[in-house]
């Protein structure tokens, strides 16, 4: 499986995550139900979603399940977002305001972020892309408390 194979050889891996809403002590929450491992290609520093829009869409739809956010690890650094995860993120959040990005590291820790209001602004306005700096890269996005997650399915 190809998050098996990226972590063996140090590569970043990166899936999608989809659910359902639910309710947890009365209070809104999105339950993660699925990973979505597309067909990527895997380097040490990214890693690129190389297909499956519609089949990604088909299998939201079959389940009534929807996207929620994304996954993606950095095998050899500490849990943040990079310029590069900011940019990714503020396309799915622009479709999906609630969507989370997750990421894994080196440590096998996970941690959840969220772009701010400032860091849509701000990524909306960049023209750039790869790594690139931003000011105040920490003010962009902020830790989101998760969500909980059934593993196996
Ligand atoms: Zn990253
Ligand atoms: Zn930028």
């Amino acid at each position: 499986m190809a998050i098996k194979r990226a972590q063996r050889s140090n590569e970043e891996f990166c899936a999608w995550i989809l659910g359902k809403s639910a309710q947890v002590q009365k209070k809104p929450c999105l339950a993660a139900t699925k990973l979505f491992v597309p067909v990527q290609e895997n380097l040490d520093d990214s890693c690129m979603d190389t297909g499956c829009g519609i089949e990604l869409l088909n299998l939201c739809g079959a389940d009534g399940l929807k996207l929620i956010g994304s996954v993606h690890s950095h095998p050899t650094w500490d849990a943040f977002f990079s310029s590069k995860d900011m940019h990714m993120q503020y396309s799915i959040q622009q479709l999906l305001p609630d969507a989370v990005g997750l990421v894994m590291d080196q440590h096998h820790e996970f941690k959840t972020f969220r772009l701010t209001q400032k860091g849509m602004r701000e990524i909306a306005k960049c023209p750039l892309s790869g790594f690139h700096p931003h000011d105040d890269a920490d003010t962009l996005y902020e830790p989101v408390r998760v969500i909980e997650f059934k593993s196996g399915q």
